[in-house]
């Protein structure tokens, strides 16, 4: 099957990565969202960050303004249907997924394959609400699209071996890894790196450690690039909450509890970097810790 048209519906921080390195590798891309402002952000995003990728010397400037000419951006669901390969990245809630698929299926191509980047919905759940059970599945890329080299390709029951292999020939198109996960809550990477997050908030919680000393601790003595709350902030804790969420009524296990201190952020809208605040303060020159 050939890919060429690529169709993704969100624009936040993940639809805009996967935009970017869609259209740097070639495919042609509709880029779709509810909001007009998150369109805008997201173009103007992808533009500063070809524009990076080009005084570092990694692309030129004639593959930036080829990659840019190859985005359209739309309002309109429908247009996402003319597409050879959609790509779902809006919020993670089922909800708000699944009437997006009720929407868009009246307007796809037969042969369109449909794909998810939830972090942790079932993708056999969500694959039998639509038409094509087999031409569905998992596309779960990593944050930040353009600089994490790996893609988890996930099965759902349905999904047939002609969509996971056009899948995966993408993921090598664009010169990144896929590794194979099998379809239960939060697949691999979010089934174990959310519940470490999730202890670091209980950490905080139960007062082991400030927001640094936690965040300093994991960092030089467990020689992570990040603290785990620099990095909830950076993947978004409503994100977190609703992965903790999906592996705790998933797996039934009580284990996997939400830190009633990582809701109470999201209840104050505090999300981390995506709102300026989370577990930092970012609207200073440096980010200041919230506790
Ligand atoms: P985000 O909040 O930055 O962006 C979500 C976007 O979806 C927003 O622009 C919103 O306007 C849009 N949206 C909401 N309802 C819509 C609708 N009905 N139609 C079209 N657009 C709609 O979120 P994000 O971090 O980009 O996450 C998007 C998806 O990617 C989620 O499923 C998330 O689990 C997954 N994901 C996130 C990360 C991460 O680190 N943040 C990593 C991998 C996967």
């Amino acid at each position: 099957m050939i890919i060429q048209k690529i169709g993704i519906i969100g624009a936040g921080q993940m639809g805009n990565g996967i935009a970017h390195v869609m259209a740097l590798a070639g495919y042609d891309v509709v880029l779709n969202d509810v909001s007009q402002e998150a369109l805008d952000s997201a173009i103007v995003a992808i533009e500063k960050n070809l524009t990076r990728q080009v005084s570092k010397e990694k692309i030129t400037s004639d593959a930036m303004s080829t990659a840019m000419a190859r985005i359209t951006s739309t309002l309109t669901l429908a247009d996402v249907g003319k597409t050879d390969l959609v790509i779902e990245a809006a919020t993670e809630r089922e909800a708000v997924k699944q009437a997006i698929f009720d929407e868009l299926l009246p307007h796809l191509q037969p042969h369109t394959i449909l794909t998810s980047n939830t972090s942790s919905i079932s993708i056999t759940r969500l694959a039998s609400r639509t038409d094509r059970p087999e031409r569905f599945m998992g596309f779960h890329f990593m944050n930040p699209v353009p600089v994490m080299q790996l893609v988890e390709l996930i099965r759902g029951i349905a999904t047939d071996q002609d969509t996971y292999a056009a899948c995966h020939a993408v993921v090598e198109r664009l010169g990144k890894t896929a590794a194979s996960a099998e379809d239960f809550p939060a697949f691999i990477v979010n089934r174990i790196l959310m519940p470490m997050i999730n202890e670091a908030v209980y950490t905080l919680y139960e007062g082991v450690g400030s927001v640094q000393s936690i965040d300093l601790s994991m960092k030089l003595g467990a020689n992570h690039p990040m603290g785990p709350l620099e990095l909830a902030d950076f993947i978004g804790l409503d994100t977190c909450l609703a992965i903790m969420n999906v592996l705790h009524d998933g797996l039934a296990d009580t284990k996997y509890r939400p830190c009633p201190l990582l809701t109470k952020y999201v209840e104050a809208g505090w999300l981390g970097r995506k709102t300026q605040r989370g577990f930092y303060d970012y609207r200073g020159e440096t980010p200041v810790p919230t506790r």
